[in-house]
């Protein structure tokens, strides 16, 4: 069957005082109900564009988009306003970072969900939309719904706020989530819990997941598909193991060394990625990596050339998504350099 979702050759640019920002140029993938994607990159890499690209969340204004989002079939670019308010929280919902900057400051939680409820079941009663309510606070596992339902989003802790975000998502049964850093503002002990609950919810509700983050430790705890994003532009993707074991693009092997959980030993130096992500108002010609590149060949190609997402010939094959790099390097020497320079240092 079709993935669930299909993005094809996704752009999005908008104008700003300093000149167009290109945040995502010419992004495809797909996904299926029941998989979770992680997208990594580091901030301005086009990642949380792409996500709220597909929630209609841009400024239609200010914002020019081509290609296509489509949702079960349903191509959501060029949907009106309206229209796009109707499939969000039903067909798709998207868990923030900061609860709070969704969750009304001023009105009790339960209210919220409520609400959320009724928006897309106009014919349920009070009644069946506070069970429901109930029903999801205690399934995002918060202990006593009955009492928390009639308490304001100030009186939870932020895990048990981020639990109630979830709730909120949850309420229509949405085929696809969204879920943009969902762990970051939290502890390591209440991420991992975060990060339990949403594995769990998925197995029930069997929605399609998109993650994304800055830590491809989070990803591998939790992803089935990795896609590195990069200056606006998918740089590599695949399964998590053909992305974690067998990595081809330099920013990937980047990325790899800076996550803690990795490194058993503290002792051990975590090397953060030498330079800072290009301005998506100004990218680098040719590979936007190549400024950053240990490995780049200047000017030719990586400063001319822009390098194709292509499938690589050393593919494991088993998991029913090719494992893809955007890289001039040939492929022989991005597998020995990963394995003799990057793997076992
Ligand atoms: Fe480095 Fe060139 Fe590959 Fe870009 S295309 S990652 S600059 S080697
Ligand atoms: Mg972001």
């Amino acid at each position: 069957s079709p993935p669930y979702l299909q993005v094809d050759d996704l752009r999005v640019r908008f104008g700003t005082a300093d000149g167009e920002v290109r945040a995502v140029d010419g992004v495809s993938f797909g996904l299926h109900r029941g998989r979770t994607l992680g997208i990594v990159g580091e901030s301005g890499s086009g990642k949380s564009v792409t996500s709220l690209a597909v929630m209609g969340l841009h400024d239609p204004a200010r914002t020019k988009i081509s290609g296509a989002i489509k949702l079960g079939g349903r191509d959501l670019v060029g949907l009106s306003d309206g229209e796009m308010r109707k499939l969000r929280g039903r067909d798709v919902a998207m868990i923030f970072q900061d609860p709070l900057s969704a969750l009304h400051p001023f009105y009790p939680v339960g209210r919220q969900l409520v609400e959320a409820y009724r928006t897309h079941h106009s014919d349920a009663s009070k009644a069946q939309a506070k069970q429901r309510a109930l029903d999801m606070l205690d399934r995002v596992g918060i202990p006593q719904p009955d009492r928390r339902f009639s308490q304001y989003p100030h009186e939870f802790s932020g895990g048990m706020r981020q639990r109630v975000m979830i709730a909120m998502s949850l309420m229509n049964d949405p085929a696809l989530l969204i879920a943009d850093e969902p762990t970051t503002a939290l502890d390591v002990t209440v991420q991992a819990q975060i990060l339990d609950l949403l594995a769990d919810l998925q197995r029930e509700f069997h929605s399609a997941i998109i993650l994304i983050t800055h830590d491809l430790g989070v990803v591998s705890q939790v992803a089935d598909e990795v896609l590195v994003m990069y200056g606006g532009r998918a740089v590599e993707h695949g399964s998590v193991a053909q992305v974690m074991r067998g990595p081809q693009h330099p920013y990937t092997w980047g990325l790899l060394a800076s996550i803690p959980s990795l490194h058993g030993d503290p002792e051990v130096d975590l090397k953060p990625i030498k330079g800072n992500p290009p301005s998506l108002i100004n990218v680098p010609a040719g590979c936007a990596f190549h400024p950053r590149c240990a490995y780049a060949m200047k000017p030719e190609p990586c400063a001319g050339q822009v390098p194709q997402l292509l499938a690589v010939q050393a593919d494991g094959g088993d998991t029913g998504i090719p494992h893809r790099v955007a890289c001039h390097l040939p492929e022989p020497q991005r597998i020995s350099t990963y394995t003799d320079e990057i793997a076992h240092v």
